[in-house]
């Protein structure tokens, strides 16, 4: 039998952390709890979890600090962080997103929501073929042949709009915030303006035609692209 992924919840509430423990081991997750981050990082100085659910209002070092030296850290870098966060922390999300997370869900969230949210981060962390074809909704991404298709249809695309397609296409549904986006497709050790993003968003956009859509704006977080929106188009 395959071994069940080891959660790390870090988080000061234990009623909170009690409900999250519960439900990951009922759905095949082998869940530890930290209260704080000198707790978890004695569980992480142990033993690498799969993924750490990561509490934002922590008492000491609050959970941006914590995963902002986790991924700071060869030997923690890789690890999915999932942050949880209050309900309309906008800022708090983007931060975030800024200092490492992989995700974030927002208190109080549902159980199959935390769930699917746990095996998304999973996923994406498993490691993909170098050429490889992508398809979300209609739209095709070819990386060996650089070739985008909707529908069957070819469309032209720029060089850097294909990256940016690329990316936003290897983790759909996620959202991106600009400077994740500048680190991923404009590389970490390039100066460019966030408003360069949205530069090239736009004309992604209009490159990929009735296919635009499914690149999302996500009003103070960033970008997302969506097969959602290729299904609402459609219907
Ligand atoms: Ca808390």
């Amino acid at each position: 039998m395959k071994k069940p992924p080891r959660i790390l919840i870090v988080e000061d509430e234990p009623a909170i952390a009690e409900l999250i423990a519960v439900n990951l081991r009922h759905n095949g997750f082998a869940p530890t709890w930290a209260e704080d981050g000198a707790v978890a990082q004695r569980e992480m100085d142990t033993a690498l979890p799969d993924a750490i659910l990561l509490d934002w209002m922590l008492p000491g070092q609050s959970g941006l600090v914590l995963a902002r030296k986790w991924r700071g850290d060869a030997r923690t870098k890789d690890i999915p962080i999932l942050m949880l966060t209050a309900r309309g922390d906008e800022p708090d999300k983007v931060a975030g997103l800024d200092a490492g997370a992989d995700d974030y869900i927002t208190k109080p969230f549902s159980t199959q929501e935390l769930l699917a949210r746990i095996r998304a981060v999973l996923r994406r962390r498993s490691p993909e073929p170098a050429d490889e074809t992508i398809e979300v909704g209609g739209l095709r991404l070819d990386s060996a042949t650089h070739r985008v298709t909707w529908h069957g249809r070819a469309l032209k695309l720029g060089p850097t709009e294909f990256k940016l397609l690329q990316h936003l296409m290897k983790y759909p549904e996620r959202v991106h915030s600009r400077s994740q986006l500048l680190d991923k497709v404009w590389g970490d050790h390039v100066f460019i303006e966030e408003r360069t993003v949205d530069v090239h968003v736009k004309r992604l956009r209009e490159s990929l035609g009735p296919a635009g859509a499914m690149v999302e704006t996500v009003r103070g977080a960033g970008y997302r692209l969506t097969a959602q929106a290729a299904e609402r188009e459609a219907s």
